[in-house]
């Protein structure tokens, strides 16, 4: 049976969500980056995590925003096909959120309208928009507030199937390296392996998507998380860039189906302020 919702209710809840992921860290961050303290072995490194945390819990008692860079706004739409959207055209609707959001909460606007005359749109839209048809009738909207230091220093690969996981790996520890502190270490690692050119990025970004520290369905891929976790760790970079154990906080990776002559792999990486938050209508 079909199910009737409003534009205007996602609307509403999109300008809520920006100025939450703003100014709130999912807890599964901020516990995250309390138990890497534990764990971080530079005198340095803890004190950059006690701060960042510290930064966190300011925030959101005070009701303001966690970082400068209140970030590009990316939403991933699930819409159920049983869902009936009634009252205008679904990306309007994100756009009109996102403009209030941004506008009433007085978050820092950071879209330009064309990147090379580089015009700010001074609404902080256009959003990233991604939309997946499923089965059902519930609208699950995921929010993130994606941070410019970050999405710079992600990078996309087309290897040959030969490489392997070796490659795969390889690649990511390069990637990471040659980030160094520009991400706002710690960092959250998304890494797309398969599906296509354009398909892979979004794979990455999806990674980036799932609560913080929730391992891959797949146990073949949360071992190879694992792994990577440790290698990208035992880099050195650690908090800020500044030399420790901790560079990353967690690694999450999404895998497609791909091409016989293909092996795609992206990695996205998200600053200490991993800003996102999901909402079922
Ligand atoms: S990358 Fe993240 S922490 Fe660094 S300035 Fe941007 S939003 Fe802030």
């Amino acid at each position: 049976m079909e199910r009737e919702i409003k534009t205007d209710i996602i609307t509403a809840t999109i300008k809520k969500m920006c100025t939450d992921a703003a100014c709130f860290i999912p807890d599964e961050v901020q516990n995250a980056l309390k138990e890497s303290i534990k764990k971080e072995e530079s005198p340095v490194g803890k004190e950059v995590l006690e701060q960042l945390a510290k930064n966190n819990e300011l925030a959101r008692a005070k009701n303001v925003p966690i970082c400068q860079d209140t970030g590009t706004a990316v939403v991933f739409i699930e819409l159920g096909q049983d869902v009936c959207l009634k009252g205008g055209y679904l990306y309007d609707a994100i756009n009109e959120g996102v403009r209030q959001g941004y506008t009433e909460g007085y978050l820092r606007k950071s879209i330009t309208a064309d990147p090379l005359n580089r015009n700010n749109t001074g609404d902080n839209t256009p959003a990233v928009i991604h939309t997946e048809l499923v089965p059902g009738d519930k609208l699950k909207i995921t929010f993130m507030a994606k941070g410019g230091g970050s999405e710079n220093m992600g990078k996309l690969v087309m290897l040959p199937p030969s490489a392997g996981i070796a490659g795969v790996k390889k690649f990511v520890i390069e990637t990471i390296k040659t980030a160094g502190s520009n991400p706002c270490p710690p960092v959250v690692v998304g890494i797309g392996i398969g599906s296509t050119f354009d398909g892979v990025a979004v794979l990455a970004k999806r990674a980036l998507m799932r609560p913080l520290g929730t391992p891959s369905k797949e146990p073949y891929y949360a071992q190879l998380e694992k792994e990577l976790l440790t290698d990208i760790n035992n880099t050195g970079i650690g908090p800020s860039g500044l030399g420790g154990r901790i560079t990353a906080l967690a690694v999450h990776i999404e895998a497609a189906s791909c091409h016989i002559t293909a092996l795609p792999v992206a990695v996205n990486l998200n600053c200490h302020a991993a800003r996102y938050k999901t909402i079922t209508l």
